[in-house]
C-alpha cells in the first residue's frame, strides 16, 4: 500500500509559504487505478511528490509523511526522508508530463534504460536486462529502432511511450503519472491512456493518473480523489462520483463537461481559487460555492465518510445528530 498521512508540504517563498498541501490523507491500494483531479494549483502534482518522495526545496514538507508498505515485507515501512527514493523503479516509478524534458536530449534512449536502473543492470545482467527492455518497448509498440534514437528524432507520442517504457520495464507495484497526456493531440492521448490501462491490467500494479480533465478520469479510473486549494474534498469509486458527486465542486466540475448533442453555452465555476499564501478560514470552497452557508465561512469541514468507500469534506454531509430527548 502507498499512502499519504496528513500530509501538509508549503512551497517557500519570499512572500511566505505557499501551503500546496494542507493536511491530505489519501491511500492506494494494489491493483487500482486512481484519478485525482482538480484545476490547476490545486496541489495534485504536488501530492504525487510527497507520494513519490521527491521534496525538494521549495518544496517542503511540513509534516505528515508517505508511507509504501511492501507486499513481501509487512514490517517494512518507508516515510517521506529519502527512503522512498530506495525503491524507485523497482517499487514504485513516476511518468511526468513533460517528456521532452526529462530525456537528456544529447543522449540516446538505450544509455537512459541503462542509467536509471543501474541495479536492476547489475543484477539482471546484460542479457535479461536488454531483453526486459525490448519486451516492455514491444508492447507500447515500439521497436527496438528507437534505443539508438535521440530523443528528439522520435514524435511527442513516442516519447511519451519511452518514458512509459522507463517508468515500467522494471515492474513496479507502483506508476503515479502526472498528467501523462497533456501537450498531446487527441488521438495520441487516447493512444497513451490506452497504453497506460494495457500496462496496469497486464502487470496487475496501481496507476495513478493526475489530470485537471474529467473526462480522461471517467474513462480510466476505478477511484476518484477530488482536490481544491490544497485540501482533498471528495474520493471514492469513479462510477459513484458521476452518478452522485457529493461536494458542490465536484458536482459543478462534472456539470461543466461537455456532452453529446448539448446545444448552448457550457456552465463554468464563477470565482477563482483563493491564495494559498493566505487561504481563508472554514471551507476553502465558500467564496465560490451555490450552497454556502454561514458556518462555511469560519468552520473547517472534516473529510466524512458517506458510504460505499466514499468520502467528502463539506458542511452539507455531515451526520444530523442525534436526539437524546
Ligand atoms: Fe459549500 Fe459549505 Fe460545503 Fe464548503 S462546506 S462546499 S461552502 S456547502
Amino acid at each position: 500500500m502507498l499512502r499519504a498521512e496528513d500530509v501538509k508540504a508549503y512551497y517557500e517563498t519570499r512572500r511566505g509559504p505557499v501551503r500546496a498541501l494542507d493536511g491530505v490523507s489519501i491511500a492506494l491500494h494494489e491493483n487500482e487505478i486512481v484519478g485525482i483531479a482538480g484545476e490547476s494549483g490545486c496541489g495534485k502534482s504536488t501530492l504525487v511528490k510527497v507520494l513519490y518522495d521527491n521534496v525538494a526545496s521549495p518544496l517542503r514538507l511540513v509534516s505528515g509523511r508517505a508511507v509504501l508498505t511492501r507486499a513481501a515485507d509487512d514490517t517494512s515501512v518507508l516515510a517521506a526522508s529519502g527512503s522512498i527514493q530506495d525503491r524507485w523503479w523497482r517499487d514504485i516509478s513516476f511518468v511526468p508530463q513533460a517528456s521532452m524534458s526529462v530525456l537528456n536530449p544529447v543522449v540516446r534512449i538505450g544509455p537512459h534504460f541503462r542509467d536509471s536502473a543501474d541495479a536492476a543492470f547489475r543484477q539482471m545482467g546484460r542479457g535479461a536486462f536488454w531483453a526486459r527492455v525490448r519486451e516492455v518497448l514491444s508492447g507500447l509498440r515500439l521497436g527496438d529502432d528507437v534505443l539508438s534514437a535521440f530523443p528528439h528524432q522520435l514524435s511527442g507520442g513516442m516519447r511519451q511511450r519511452v518514458v512509459i517504457a522507463l517508468a515500467t520495464f522494471l515492474d513496479p507495484r507502483f506508476i503515479l503519472a502526472d498528467e501523462p497526456t497533456t501537450a498531446l493531440d487527441v488521438v495520441t492521448q487516447k493512444e497513451i491512456l490506452t497504453l497506460l490501462v494495457d500496462v496496469q491490467r497486464r502487470m496487475k500494479n496501481s496507476l495513478v493518473i493526475v489530470s485537471h480533465d474529467m473526462a480522461v478520469h471517467y474513462q480510466v479510473t476505478g477511484r476518484l480523489a477530488i482536490m481544491y486549494a490544497g485540501k482533498l474534498v471528495e474520493c471514492g469509486p469513479t462510477s459513484g462520483i458521476f452518478r452522485e458527486p457529493r461536494h458542490p465542486y465536484t458536482r459543478l466540475l462534472i456539470g461543466a463537461l461537455p456532452r453529446i448533442g448539448q446545444r448552448g453555452k457550457l456552465s463554468g465555476i464563477s470565482g477563482v481559487p483563493p491564495s494559498l499564501l493566505s487561504p481563508p478560514a472554514g471551507c476553502r470552497f465558500a467564496g465560490r460555492c451555490p450552497n454556502v452557508m454561514d458556518r462555511c465561512r469560519s468552520e473547517e469541514p472534516a473529510v466524512r465518510s458517506v458510504g460505499n468507500r466514499h468520502v467528502v469534506a463539506c458542511h452539507l454531509h455531515e451526520p444530523v445528530a442525534e436526539d437524546d430527548s
